[in-house]
C-alpha cells in the first residue's frame, strides 16, 4: 500500500480578533450581582467570559468571536440582563458568493486545521444557486469501512498533472515500446493560482510558496512576482509567462496563456526541457468549448480553464463554471480524446465541497486563490482594490504564520475531500472526474421529474 498523505496541522490562531456571527449585549442596569459560582457567565462551558480581551488595535472586546453560541448564558440568566443579535460587522462580510459563513469557516479551517461542524441540522434553503444546484451521492455514509480519514480504509487524493497516452503499446516480450509524457504527481487534486486582489507583498508569496512545499503540491506564480526568496521553492512554482518573463531553471512545468502563438512557445520549452510540463490557460466564455477541443487535439497537456471570481464565465450571459465544465468535458468524451489532456479549473471554488463538485462535473482538478487569501484573515472588504489600507494587514504577515494558516486549511479541505468521497464510495481521487453517476443536478431532477407535466420552471 502506499504511503499515506498526511498534512501537518498546527492550530495557528489569527493575528486580529476574527468577526463573530453574533453580538452579546450586556445590559448591567438589569444584573442582579449574583455570587459569583452562581453567575451564568461564569459558567459558560467554553470560558469565554474569562478569556474574553480588549483588542487595542481593533478597540472590541473579543467575547463576540469567543463565543460558541449555545445561548446558555442568555437563557438562564435570571434578570435576562444578556441577550444576542446578528453581528452588522458580519452581515457586511464578503458579497452574495463569498457569503459571511463561507468567509468566517475558512478562517475557523485555517486557524485549526479541522473540519467545520455546523450542527443542528441544516435549516437553509432546499436548493440554491452555483454549486448550490448540486448535490452528492451519499450512498455509502453508512459503512463505517469507509472511514478513510481515521485510517480503516485508504483514499488516494492524487492526480497527474500531464498528458496521456491513447493507448500503450508493448513489444511481444511485454516490455513497452510507448514513451510516456512527462507528468506531475500532486498528492491532492489542488495547485495555487495567483491572487486576484488583495494587500499583497513578498512576504504573502513567500507564505503560499512554503505552504505547497509543505503540502507536496504546484503554485502558479506570475512572473512579476519571481523574486530570489522563491529560489528554494523553485521545485514547486509554476511561472506564468505572460510575454517577456523568464522561466525559472528547473521549473518542472510553466504556464502560457492562450494566445496566438502560444504553441510555438510550448514547443520552445519543451526544446530546452523536454520533462517541463506546459499548463495553457484559457479564459473561461463561450468560445472555450472550442478552443479546449482544438488544443487537445494539437497536444495540449494541461488546459487551465479560468473563470471570475465568483465562478462565471467571461461573458454577458455568463454560465456557472459548473455548467460551463461539464459541457467541455462532455464533448471531449464524445470525441474520444477526454483522458489524454489535464483539466484544471479556477475561479469561485470557495469550499472544499466545490472541489469535489467541480471535479465531478469533468475537472481533473482545481486551482485556488480567494480561499488561500481568506486563510490569512482577508475580510474582502477590497479596501486594497482602491489603495487604502489594509485593516488586518496582510501585507505584514509573517511567511512561517501564513503558511501554517494555508497549511490548515489544506488539511480541513483533504479531511473533507477524503470524508465526501469514502461517503461516494469512491477510493481515488481520478475517479472523481465527470463521475456523474454520483451526482444529482437539480436542472436535470426537474426536467426528468416534473418537465412533462409543468414545463420548464424557473426559480
Ligand atoms: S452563549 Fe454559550 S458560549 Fe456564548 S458566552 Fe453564553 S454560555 Fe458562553
Ligand atoms: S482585508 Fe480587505 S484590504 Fe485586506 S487584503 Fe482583504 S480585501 Fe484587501
Amino acid at each position: 500500500m502506499p504511503k499515506k498523505y498526511h498534512i501537518p496541522i498546527k492550530p495557528t490562531p489569527g493575528r486580529f480578533p476574527s468577526i463573530g456571527r453574533f453580538y452579546i449585549i450586556e445590559q448591567d442596569q438589569y444584573c442582579l450581582h449574583c455570587p459569583t459560582n452562581s453567575c451564568v457567565k461564569y459558567n459558560c462551558a467554553y470560558g469565554v467570559y474569562k478569556e474574553r480581551r480588549f483588542d487595542s488595535k481593533e478597540w472590541k472586546d473579543t467575547i463576540d468571536y469567543l463565543c460558541k453560541n449555545c445561548f446558555r448564558c442568555i437563557q438562564e440568566c435570571k434578570a435576562k440582563a444578556i441577550s444576542k443579535t446578528k453581528n452588522p460587522e458580519y452581515l457586511q462580510l464578503g458579497d452574495d458568493y463569498w457569503k459571511p459563513g463561507i468567509i468566517t469557516s475558512l478562517w475557523y479551517q485555517a486557524e485549526t486545521g479541522k473540519i467545520p461542524v455546523s450542527g443542528a441540522g441544516y435549516r437553509g434553503p432546499f436548493v440554491g444557486p452555483g454549486f448550490d444546484e448540486m448535490w452528492t451521492d451519499m450512498s455509502e455514509i453508512v459503512r463505517p469501512t469507509r472511514d478513510g480519514i481515521h485510517g480503516r480504509e485508504y483514499i488516494a487524493t492524487n492526480i497527474d498533472l500531464g498528458r496521456k497516452l491513447p493507448s500503450l503499446r508493448f513489444d511481444p516480450e511485454g516490455g513497452l515500446l510507448s514513451t510516456p509524457f512527462p507528468s506531475i504527481d500532486l498528492p491532492m487534486p489542488i495547485i495555487f493560482n495567483p491572487l486576484p486582489f488583495g494587500a499583497l507583498s513578498e512576504n504573502v508569496t513567500l507564505a503560499m510558496a512554503k505552504a505547497a512545499k509543505t503540502l507536496g503540491i504546484m503554485m502558479v506564480v506570475n512572473d512579476r512576482e519571481l523574486s530570489p526568496s522563491l529560489i528554494p521553492y523553485r521545485e514547486h512554482l509554476i511561472p506564468c509567462l505572460n510575454g517577456e518573463g523568464k522561466e525559472i531553471k528547473g521549473s518542472k512545468a510553466v504556464e502560457f496563456p492562450y494566445r496566438k502563438g502560444c504553441l510555438s512557445k510550448v514547443k520552445e520549452l519543451k526544446a530546452k526541457n523536454p520533462e517541463a510540463v506546459a499548463l495553457i490557460k484559457v479564459i473561461l466564455n463561450k468560445e472555450a468549448k472550442r478552443t479546449v477541443l482544438e488544443l487537445t487535439k494539437t497536444g495540449a497537456e494541461i488546459i487551465h480553464l479560468s473563470a471570475d471570481i465568483n465562478g462565471h464565465e467571461f461573458e454577458e450571459n455568463p454560465s456557472f463554471i459548473k455548467d460551463a465544465i461539464r459541457k467541455i468535458h462532455t464533448q471531449l468524451v464524445e470525441e474520444g480524446i477526454r483522458d489524454e489532456v489535464t483539466l484544471i479549473v479556477s475561479g469561485g471554488i470557495a469550499q472544499a465541497e466545490h472541489l469535489a463538485k467541480i471535479m465531478l462535473c469533468g475537472a481533473d482538478g482545481c486551482a485556488i486563490d480567494l480561499p488561500l487569501l481568506i486563510a490569512l484573515e482577508c475580510r474582502l472588504c477590497k479596501r486594497c482594490v482602491k489603495g487604502l489600507s489594509c485593516p488586518v494587514e496582510i501585507d505584514s504577515i509573517n511567511p512561517d504564520w501564513g503558511a501554517r494558516r494555508i497549511v490548515n486549511l489544506m488539511g480541513a479541505w483533504h479531511s473533507q475531500l477524503i470524508e465526501v468521497m469514502g461517503a461516494m464510495g469512491i477510493r481515488e481521487a481520478r475517479r472523481l472526474r465527470g463521475e456523474t453517476g454520483r451526482a444529482m443536478f437539480y436542472e436535470d431532477m426537474e426536467r426528468e421529474r416534473f418537465g412533462e407535466l409543468f414545463g420548464k420552471r424557473s426559480r
